[in-house]
């Protein structure tokens, strides 16, 4: 077992944390409140090559692995971009990129992957349904073969990116749930060129992240290629499990990043502020929860590290969701606290936007809900990995 970061992955390291220092939390505070799309910040890790780190080299990537990844996502976060470090990335390398480096034909490879490693193409994925939500194999979204077009229809919500992507990995259903043989049969995932007039798009105002939008998405008779397929047909359930796996361990990432951020200031902020004799930050009352967080964080950040390493390794998605999904769920626990602590350290001060923690608070708790519920990890936990019996229909 060797912990070392390898050379490659301590450079990548402080090349993150160089580029982080050019975007300090007054950057993202100016964003989030303008609700503006980091533009110079996208450029630079454009620039560095992030968007490619997960890319082979013969698409214009750097062939590195989710591994590498989350190490630039992490350090970009926790050295002061908090959910920034994390989100643009996401969306565009792990739900484009990723997905299509997995299981994109030639074609779909040659089409997207120079374009995303560079940074030139945004990207978005259209999963979640307002009826289906959390229960996401009942998504009704359907693409229907016309001749050698599919014709996709559909209402999807909460698709991050998507007013701004050039492409879109969509997952529909190509077998109505009604008619399928099990509940994963019958979902297809597809790859859209945007924008197209058959794709509606529509913000939805949000508590934070507002550095990018999160939209509703209808789908009136989107024709698409036939190539437009990720194969095989029917079967995209086990493919898409590749791309949420990931973005579980992203999400892990972030938390631990926006603890690391928060923590190191509240840290210093404590060493300094004396209300009493000593300064606040030696009074255990403040330094035990703080610690508490800290040291469940590193467990979590093991955990996931040891899930990313079984993805490049190309373990069973089983094996890689049961780390992916025990590690989120410490994860967003000790996060939560982590902020909660930094907030109170800051004590009135954490209530003003100046001081960013109220931010990082607002960032660190979409993971409680998002990309998968608390709730839904722990019954990832019960059902695959203790074997207990599904406790919902
Ligand atoms: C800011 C933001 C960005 C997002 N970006 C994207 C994106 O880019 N692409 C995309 O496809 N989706 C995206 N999502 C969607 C996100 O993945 C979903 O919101 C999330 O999976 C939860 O689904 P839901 O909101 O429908 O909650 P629901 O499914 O309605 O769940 C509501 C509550 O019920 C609980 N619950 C439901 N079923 C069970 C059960 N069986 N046992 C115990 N508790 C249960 C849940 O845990 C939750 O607390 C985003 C969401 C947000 C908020």
């Amino acid at each position: 077992m060797n912990f070392e970061l390898t050379e490659e992955q301590k450079m990548i390291a402080n090349a993150a944390k160089e580029i982080a220092q050019d975007f300090p939390p007054e950057y993202w505070r100016e964003k989030d409140e303008k609700g503006e799309f980091a533009e110079e910040f996208f450029k630079a890790i454009a620039k560095a090559g992030f968007f490619g780190i997960v890319i082979p080299e013969e698409y214009g990537g750097s062939g590195y692995g989710l591994t590498e990844l989350l190490i630039a996502m992490e350090e970009l976060a926790a050295n002061g971009c908090g959910m920034g470090g994390i989100w643009y990335l996401m969306i565009t390398e792990v739900f484009g990129g990723l997905s299509i480096v997995r299981h994109g034909t030639e074609f779909h490879k040659e089409k997207y992957l120079p374009k995303i490693a560079s940074g030139e193409m945004e990207f978005c994925m259209a999963l979640t349904e307002p009826d289906a939500g959390t229960n996401t194999l009942a998504i009704r979204t359907s693409a229907v073969k016309d001749g050698d077009e599919w014709v996709i229809n559909g209402n999807k919500v909460w698709i991050s990116g998507a007013d701004r992507a050039k492409g879109m990995l969509i997952v529909a259903r190509t077998t109505p749930l009604e008619k399928a043989p099990k509940r994963t049969f019958g979902i297809s995932l597809f790859l859209a060129d945007l924008p197209n007039k058959a794709v509606k798009i529509n913000p939805i105002p949000k508590h934070a992240i507002n550095y990018s939008k999160s939209c509703e998405v209808s789908f009136n008779n989107l024709r698409l290629p036939e190539n437009s397929l990720i194969p095989p047909k029917d079967e995209g359930w086990y493919l898409l499990l590749d791309t949420l796996n990931p973005e579980r361990m992203g999400f892990t990432t972030a938390a631990v990043g926006i603890s690391r951020l928060a923590i190191s200031k509240a840290v210093e902020y404590s060493k300094k502020r004396k209300v009493f004799a000593d300064p606040i930050g030696s009074y255990q009352g403040l330094q035990f929860p703080i610690a508490e967080a800290y040291s469940t964080l590193e467990c979590a950040k093991l955990m996931n590290f040891k899930a990313a390493w079984l993805f490049d390794n190309k373990a069973s998605y089983r094996e890689v969701g049961k780390y992916a999904n025990m590690a989120k769920l410490v994860a967003v626990e000790a996060g939560i606290k982590a902020v909660y602590w930094a907030m109170q350290v800051f004590g009135g001060y954490g209530y003003a936007k100046e001081y960013d923690v109220e931010r990082w608070w607002r960032e660190i708790n979409l993971i409680r809900l998002a990309p998968v519920t608390q709730q839904m990890a722990l019954n990832y936990v019960a059902e695959h990995v203790l074997g207990m019996p599904k406790s919902y229909r």
